[in-house]
């Protein structure tokens, strides 16, 4: 079990605490705000009023023993990079910090932290996906060029095995895995697999071969 600590309980700070509670970790959770420790207080393990931005008060608490250190603090740039350089002194092993916008993240970046998120840009972007295709479930970029969806199987491919569509020799994609309508999931699936109606296959492979089978 990791311990995790948050600072900064807005919208996704409190929503990756409730989560990672439920998946049975340890979680600090701290605000600069009474209200917020208040409100998460008796669902994790342990909430503290402080404010990140002094370092007293972080090693009061304990920070440098946390496995990870979350920093969730959005629309104050400042503490938020203030936050991560005090964190990142005292010697935390993993840093993580939200950020609001490209500068925001190139900033956090330069100062050493380990892994700059996006939560608004990457949402919007995998709605935007989802909107604008008509068979794309869902979709996460994992680099500029390479890319998993979940895709409705398109109506050529039923009836037709892996082997038969040759899609990695064809267009670099590879099937992960195929969901069955019944919510059988087949992982993995095999060259002799065959698409059917209903099918929704999760597939990675890169944006110019993705694009291929997103078209009906
Ligand atoms: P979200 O979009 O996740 O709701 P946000 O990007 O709007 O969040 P803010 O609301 O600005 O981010 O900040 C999130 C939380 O961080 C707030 O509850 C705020 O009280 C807290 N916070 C801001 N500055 C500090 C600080 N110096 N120390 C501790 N907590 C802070």
């Amino acid at each position: 079990m990791k311990e995790f600590a948050i600072i900064g309980l807005g919208r996704f700070g409190t929503s990756l605490a409730k989560t990672l509670v439920n998946l049975g970790h340890s979680v600090l959770a701290i605000d600069s705000s009474e209200e917020r420790v208040q409100q998460i207080s008796e669902i994790v393990s342990h909430a503290a009023q402080a404010d990140a931005t002094d370092e007293e008060a972080l090693k009061a608490l304990g920070i440098r023993n946390f496995d990870v250190v979350i920093v969730a603090i959005g629309q104050d740039i400042q503490a938020s990079i203030l936050a991560t350089i005090i964190l990142k002194d005292l010697g935390v092993k993993t840093v993580i910090a939200k950020a609001v916008n490209e500068l925001h993240g190139k900033v956090l970046e330069k100062i050493g932290v380990d892994k700059v998120v996006y939560p608004e840009r990457d949402m919007g972007n995998r709605l935007a996906h989802a909107l604008t295709t008509s068979n794309v479930l869902d979709y996460m970029e994992l680099t500029p060029d390479y890319s998993i969806e979940e895709i409705v199987v398109p109506e050529r491919m039923h009836g037709k095995s892996l082997g038969n569509l040759n899609l990695r020799a064809k267009y670099g994609i590879s099937v992960i895995a195929i969901k069955k309508p019944g919510g059988c999931l087949i992982p993995g699936p095999g060259a002799d697999s065959v698409f059917e109606p209903g099918d929704v296959a999760v597939v990675i492979g890169t944006r110019k071969g993705l694009k291929h089978l997103e078209e009906k």
